[in-house]
């Protein structure tokens, strides 16, 4: 994992946030290259989730909302998490953090940080949302919170999308969103922040169908993951037990990946029931029924939902694409990035600064950057370069050299195979689109 963090700074994928000021803890932000992935990423998700189904419409929902949401799903009450405070050095730690030998509260339990006895207090519950004010009083009629879910959003809008869309239950509702979590214990680079970003699709389904629903569901999403190239033997499904379930939900599975640090979810797959719907026709006392008027019927429909996080599915990705292979007696670091996914689509060298090289492989690289994300890098010796875009996780390498002049060929590098095939320098554009489309 740490060689991957390396990386990762190292190549401009993440950056700890404002570094320069010594970091914010578990906040992160993404460099030219993961952004450029994390993009990839969800454009992918969105295209599978919206575009490519007709029973799925797109929203994008404010990140502020009413505060009452909060009451009516439950996270201002429930949103919590006991808490343990250190008189002594003001450290905050979850009450069954593994480094607290003893009971908190206790005289002879010793805080894990500074080492005193009897500082530690009894857990109290805090609870998990980021609050601040709206307006310009500080009161606490104006508090409101930064959302800790995108779900929400959809809930509160299913009415409007139906009508307005003209969707039939039943139908979904995909939106991509940060939440914020004011996490006591993050980590794990990525994996557990404090700000992050979902892509969450919520189905709205007629009581009765939902198990049928979320069988199809959990199947899809599985198979999603698949498609983008991930190894099917890294990642496997977790049903929650009865202590793990919420309580609103009917069954729930994790999609689970094997990183470093063991098997975690960064997908689930939930049966919701009319939970939210209820709650929020119960606090908004707006009527969110459904009318069937063809079988003249009314009722709140259940909801399975599909709930991904975009950080946490970027960094499975990168944990999935890291290799280290032996070439030629040489160790070379390669991202097996799917070319879709893949930051840079190509890079473009001239193999020397002279004889005309430099020109073509120039009329090439403005040729390709209408289409495709592309790099181009004369800088030290080829065999650098090439080591340089396969860290980047970079598809396809086009060197001009001395033949390219004569005959107007290139050759394109496979990052994977590493076999090279020469081009005509027309046609690489064609050649690209070929395989980054496949
Ligand atoms: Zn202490």
């Amino acid at each position: 994992m740490d060689k991957l963090v390396s990386l990762a700074k190292r190549r401009g994928f993440v950056f700890q946030s404002s570094e320069i000021y010594g970091g914010l803890g578990s906040v992160w932000d993404y460099g030219p290259l993961g952004a450029e992935l994390k993009r990839n990423l969800k454009e992918r998700w969105w295209r599978a989730m919206v575009h490519e189904r007709e029973d799925i419409e797109g929203l994008d929902a404010a990140i502020l909302m009413h505060p009452k949401v909060w009451e009516a799903s439950g996270h201002v009450a429930g949103f919590t998490d006991p808490l343990v405070d250190c008189r002594q050095c003001k450290n905050r730690f979850r009450a069954d953090d593994p480094r607290l030998k003893g009971p908190p509260g206790d005289p002879e339990t010793k805080c894990p940080v500074c080492g005193n006895k009897g500082t530690l207090t009894a857990p109290r519950m805090f609870n998990l949302m980021f609050k601040t004010f709206m307006g310009p009083v500080e009161e606490d009629a104006a508090v409101i919170y930064l959302r800790p879910e995108t779900a929400q959003g959809i809930y509160v809008n299913y009415l409007n999308v139906l009508q307005s869309s003209r969707q039939k239950v039943p139908f979904g509702i995909a939106q991509i969103g940060k939440a914020f979590r004011n996490e006591i214990t993050p980590g794990n680079f990525t994996f557990r922040t404090r700000e992050f970003e979902q892509m969450e699709m919520q189905f709205f389904v007629k009581p009765g169908a939902d198990q049928q629903w979320f069988e199809f569901w959990k199947a899809e999403r599985m198979k999603w993951y698949q498609g983008l190239g991930i190894r099917a033997e890294k990642l496997r499904f977790h049903q929650h037990g009865p202590d793990e379930l919420a309580h609103y939900a009917k069954d729930a599975y994790d999609i689970q990946y094997e990183f470093p640090f063991g098997w975690q979810e960064f997908e689930g797959i939930h049966n919701r029931t009319d939970f939210d719907l209820t709650r929020h026709q119960e606090y908004s006392g707006k009527k969110l029924e459904y009318v069937d008027a063809s079988a003249n019927e009314r009722y709140i429909p259940y909801i399975i939902e599909t709930s991904a996080g975009a950080d946490r599915a970027a960094l499975v990705l990168l944990v999935d694409a890291y290799r280290e292979e032996q070439v030629e007696g040489e160790t070379r670091v390669v991202l097996k990035l799917h070319p879709s996914l893949a930051p840079l689509k190509a890079a473009v060298f001239p193999l020397v600064n002279k004889d005309g090289m430099p020109e073509l492989a120039r009329r090439i690289y403005d040729d390709l950057r209408g289409r495709f994300n592309v790099f181009y890098d004369d800088g030290g010796s080829i065999g650098r370069r090439y080591r340089r875009q396969d860290e980047a996780g970079t598809p396809f390498g086009v060197t001009v050299d001395g033949q390219s002049t004569q005959d107007q060929t290139v050759t394109v590098r496979d990052r994977d195979t590493l076999l090279q095939e020469r081009v005509a320098a027309g046609r690489v554009d064609e050649y690209l689109s070929a395989r980054l489309t496949a």
